[in-house]
């Protein structure tokens, strides 16, 4: 009788939460009504159109001077457009919000997940898409244990080791195709060359390198720049936050505002990263479907409605999670994570 009452007791809060989501979505729903084009989705697509049309070229000219500030400054923006590209454009691309038909979609994930970022749109989809986002902090679906190297001492997982993403990158896309047809691998490895070569031809071409291996150091030093960050924001917006079990996890809403924080603002991960992976992973995590720009304008009602709800709205600023992680690296990244049982607790 008790258990039944106890069911019953949990059976009303999932609803109760699930109605909860959708009353959320209406009202996220219809502030993207009320918003431009350019809100919706003309400011990221300017953002990734200037990387390439402005801050590309810039870059490659100022890196054929001799003066050193100068060149300093073309090897920084050169960084930056890379991340913007790799990370922004990659992962809205992932998400399908850089086009209208299944085509535009599909070319532009191909575009910039395959040649700009040397991954396979193919497994981003399957890794980011399909277990990431539905499954987040579920375990051994989308618990971020990708992301775990546990042989790895703290001090090289956390400041070394990532500087080696732009090598291990498209040998750990190869890999995770290895299960696909021979024609998807052929174009994936054609593809990630091309972004290579191309990257390579205009530093000799434009930037006027004159030796191969002062282009090909000035490459790993561009692709590099920003992997650190890149490392630490995969894993500070989820590992370290409530996980759930398979058949225990909570209804969406409480999944995902228990297992997904938010950092705060910092002008240089915003416009590189993209708001919905730094200040608004929160958003992002409760609706897919918004581009950065969405993600930080909805920011305010979602954050006042999980207030008004009695539900977590997590941040933490970037070097309190580092410290977090530095000084927890044992608990958080090697030892497994302690199932959470949300069921009833609201
Ligand atoms: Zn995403």
């Amino acid at each position: 009788m008790g258990d039944d009452r106890g069911m019953t007791t949990i059976a009303r809060s999932r609803e109760d939460e699930e109605e909860s989501m959708k009353e959320l979505k209406r009202k996220v729903e219809a502030v993207l009504k009320a918003s431009s084009w350019w809100e919706r989705t003309g400011l990221d697509c300017a953002t990734l159109a200037a990387a390439f049309a402005i801050c590309l070229p810039a870059g490659l000219l100022l890196l054929r001077s001799s003066d050193w500030p100068r060149w300093l400054c073309g090897l920084l923006l050169m960084g930056v457009v890379h991340a913007i590209v790799t990370v922004k454009g990659a992962h809205l691309s992932s998400h399908g919000a850089l086009g209208h038909s299944l085509a535009a979609k599909r070319f532009w994930a191909i575009f910039f997940i395959e040649v700009c970022s040397s991954f396979s749109a193919r497994a981003a989809q399957r890794a980011h898409i399909n277990l990431h986002h539905p499954h987040t902090n579920v375990i051994g679906l989308g618990d971020s244990s990708t992301w775990k190297l546990p042989r790895l001492p703290r001090l090289v997982y956390l400041f070394l080791a990532p500087l080696t993403l732009p090598i291990v990158t498209p040998v750990a896309a190869l890999a995770q195709l290895g299960d696909t047809s021979a024609a998807l691998l052929l174009r994936t490895l054609a593809l990630i060359l091309l972004g290579v070569a191309s990257h390579f031809w205009l530093l000799m071409a434009v930037s006027g390198f004159q030796s191969p291996l002062g282009a090909a150091l000035c490459m790993l030093a561009t692709r590099s720049m920003f992997s650190l960050p890149f490392v630490h924001v995969n894993i500070f917006q989820h590992i370290g936050l409530p996980m759930f079990g398979e058949n225990g996890r909570p209804a969406r809403l409480l999944q995902m505002s228990h297992g997904v924080l938010n950092l705060p603002r910092n002008i240089l991960l915003d416009w590189t990263f993209g708001h919905s992976l730094i200040s608004c992973h929160v958003e992002h995590h409760l609706f897919p479907f918004l581009s950065d720009n969405m993600c930080l304008k909805v920011k305010p009602l979602v954050s006042r409605y999980l207030a008004d709800h009695n539900l977590p709205y997590q941040e933490d600023g970037y070097l309190s999670r580092l410290g977090l992680f530095f000084h927890k690296y044992q608990e958080l990244m090697v030892a497994a994570p302690p199932i959470t049982r949300l069921a009833g607790i609201q």
